[in-house]
């Protein structure tokens, strides 16, 4: 009988709670004992942790955030803190570990299955910023949020003919910010992957002000350093094209509430799988999802893979927004 430990890491993703369920589900079906280890991997050195059963699971499909707590841990990073983390486990008799979380927390499990301890990664970010996969958890439910966000300031932006910059989050990749400006018929995106100049987002006002329209909602990725600051772009939209201006920062909204259905059954898929390949003796994997088909890869292979960006669909959002 194997016992498998599971623990959720780095930013907190809606679906991380249908995650663990099915990972405990499945594998106490398979005969298996698990170990919740509570707030990742800083809980893990803590000794933070206490045996799931089928009802500790219960109630949370629907949940946004994660039952087990999330956070991040320096001291993981160093060898001394991860041959703490395998005593740990080692201490409690658990033979293999499933990890919930970002790339950075993958970085974590492929240096533990380097060490000789089993790890499988499951991603769970809103960021959507890995390769091998279509989709990480939390990404549909962060994107409807900023759909319903960007719906309700195009109400108020209409009714003063305002122009509303929305920043989202996403880190270095725009694909928050480009699926949900699509979905919410932005006039302008902006991404880290594409680089614009703040002058020809104005002339671009411009020219849409002269054909009559009188409002504007711009989404702006939080990763376009280079392009400048939702502040940056407030300030020359106004001098150049006069426009009323007003920057929304939606925040840490888009990681919470309750995940959408096709987060719940990703998040489902993917913590079956999980289990299954830790039972088929694999190690040192990360599930995922390509054209609707649930996969694994090396960890290695997965973190080396660059994120593309879908030019494709940028450029088909800049055509639907003239
Ligand atoms: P997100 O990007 O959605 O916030 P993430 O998993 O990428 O999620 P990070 O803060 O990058 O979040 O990483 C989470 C934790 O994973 C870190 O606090 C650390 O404990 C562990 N971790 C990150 N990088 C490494 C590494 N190179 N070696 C060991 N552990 C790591």
């Amino acid at each position: 009988m194997k016992t498998i430990g599971i623990l959720t890491s780095g930013g907190d993703a809606p679906g991380m709670n249908a995650a663990i369920r099915a990972v405990v589900r499945s594998a106490i079906y398979y005969g298996c004992k698990v170990y919740g280890i509570n707030r990742g991997y800083k809980g893990l050195l803590e000794e933070d942790l206490m045996e799931m059963n089928l009802s500790s699971v219960g109630d949370i499909i629907h949940r946004g955030g994660t039952m087990l707590k999330s956070s991040r841990c320096e001291e993981f990073k160093t060898e001394e803190g991860r041959k703490l983390g395998v005593k740990v486990l080692k201490k409690y008799g658990i033979d293999c570990l499933v990890v919930i979380g970002g790339d950075g927390s993958f970085n974590g499990a492929k240096k533990l299955s380097e060490m000789g301890f089993p790890a499988i990664g499951i991603p769970g970010t809103i960021d959507n910023d890995l390769e091998y996969t279509d989709y990480t958890i939390g990404f549909d439910t962060a994107m409807n949020t900023v759909i319903d966000a960007i719906g309700k300031i195009r109400d108020t932006s209409s009714s003063h003919e305002r122009v509303n910059i929305v920043e989202v989050m996403g880190r270095n990749c725009g694909d928050l910010a480009l699926y949900a400006g699509i979905a919410g018929g932005a006039e302008t995106i902006i991404v880290p992957e594409v680089d614009v100049k703040l002058d020809e987002i104005a002339l671009r006002l411009k020219t849409t002000q002269k054909r009559g329209k009188r409002h504007s909602i711009i989404v702006m990725a939080e990763g376009v350093e280079k392009v400048g600051s939702a502040s940056d772009l407030k300030k020359v939209l106004t001098e150049q094209a006069g426009a009323d201006v007003r920057v929304t920062v939606l925040g840490h909204v888009q990681r919470g509430g309750s995940p959408t259905a096709f987060d719940r059954i990703l998040a489902s898929r993917f913590g079956y799988r999980a289990v299954e390949l830790l039972l088929e003796g694999k190690s040192s994997r990360v599930v995922g999802i390509k054209d609707n088909k649930i996969i694994d890869l090396d960890i290695q292979e997965a973190l080396a893979m660059p994120k593309t960006f879908n030019r494709e669909l940028y450029e088909m959002a800049k055509v639907l927004s003239i």
